[in-house]
């Protein structure tokens, strides 16, 4: 407890904002979570490189997330601090020749928006996720035939030895709802996004018409986590989740969405064990009935 006083301390003289005890249903698209010991907002690149030396330093676990919209938060909570990058880390520049620069705490609903006001189009596909640019670039996001890796050109992080560091897109062993972040263990600062110019009128229509398709084809009016598995080869999760008879199917809270069987809502007060029991439920049924198995997408954090 006195190391986790003492890293108070150090964020609260950077100016960071920290909570207590902080309830992770809070900050998560799920409203699933149990409380997380510090919940830090970082404001500067400096002070998140500090904080996390003081983590290392001190054997404090922490974990750095962004907009929580694709992870299924423990109903014990987390220990030790939850980091999220804000205020100059969540600022978003025009660098010129169809190049916007993104701090990881930026929400791609607005780095969309800042496309679209600077007259550059390939960032339509993204708007409509939820998630800031960190989780985005740690997701490889993608929707409607786009993803991340097509318009990104590099990111900056703080490595697992406290050193910042850029590499090239090139570097970033992005793939299907993968990148390099998933097992280098660095904290994503910043990504570089190269797009191309193009009429108002036609990004516009773009956006709209695929955040029309999200409206008519997926659950937003109930918390979720998005698509709860990966695609498998050859097949889509949400078909073969229908196919077994799954819509509507619930666990507590944790129900299957009658809109897209892809999506686990939470329809009310459900934990995260629930949603794990129904996760374990799905795709036990779905390899018996149809031999495919169904990895999870959504990152499992905490407890
Ligand atoms: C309604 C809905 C629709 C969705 N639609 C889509 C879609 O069409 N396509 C799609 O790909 N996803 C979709 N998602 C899932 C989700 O929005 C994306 O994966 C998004 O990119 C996650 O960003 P986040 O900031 O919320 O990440 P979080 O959920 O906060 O974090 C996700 C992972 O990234 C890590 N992470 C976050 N920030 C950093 C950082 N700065 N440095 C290092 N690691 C970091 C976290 O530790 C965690 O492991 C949807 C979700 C919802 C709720």
């Amino acid at each position: 407890m006195d190391k986790l006083n003492a890293l108070r301390r150090a964020a609260e003289n950077f100016g960071c904002e920290v909570l207590e005890n902080e309830s992770m249903a809070k900050h998560t698209s799920f409203k699933i979570g149990g409380p997380a010991d510090l919940f830090i907002t970082a404001g500067s690149g400096q002070a998140l490189g500090v904080l996390l030396d003081f983590c290392r330093n001190n054997e404090i676990q922490y974990t750095v997330l962004g907009n929580g919209s694709n992870v299924l938060v423990s109903d014990d909570g987390i220990r030790g601090a939850v980091i999220v990058p804000g205020g100059e880390l969540a600022e978003i520049r025009g660098l010129g020749e169809g190049k916007i620069k993104c701090g990881a705490g930026a929400k791609l609903i607005s780095v969309c928006r800042f496309a679209l006001e600077s007259e550059l189009s390939g960032l339509e596909f993204a708007y409509g996720i939820p998630g800031s640019v960190g989780g985005a670039v740690f997701m490889n996001a993608g929707a409607y035939g786009g993803e991340i890796k097509d318009v990104i050109v590099s990111a900056a992080f703080i490595d697992k030895d406290g050193k910042a560091v850029t590499l090239p897109a090139e570097e970033l062993d992005l793939s299907y709802r993968h990148s390099i972040f998933s097992t280098n263990g660095g904290i994503i600062t910043e990504a570089v996004f190269s797009l191309q110019k193009a009429e108002k009128a036609g990004i516009k229509a773009k956006m709209d018409e695929l955040m029309g398709r999200r409206r008519d084809k997926q659950p937003l009016e109930y918390p979720s986590a998005g698509s709860v598995f990966k695609r498998p080869e050859g097949a889509f999760a949400g078909t073969l989740i229908e196919q077994c008879g799954l819509k509507g199917y619930n666990i507590g809270g944790a129900m299957v969405s009658q809109k897209h069987a892809g999506f686990i809502v939470n329809a009310g007060g459900a934990t995260a064990n629930d949603v794990l029991r129904l996760v374990e439920h799905i795709q036990k049924t779905v390899f018996e009935q149809t031999g495919y198995s169904l990895e999870c997408e959504i990152r499992k954090i905490g407890g």
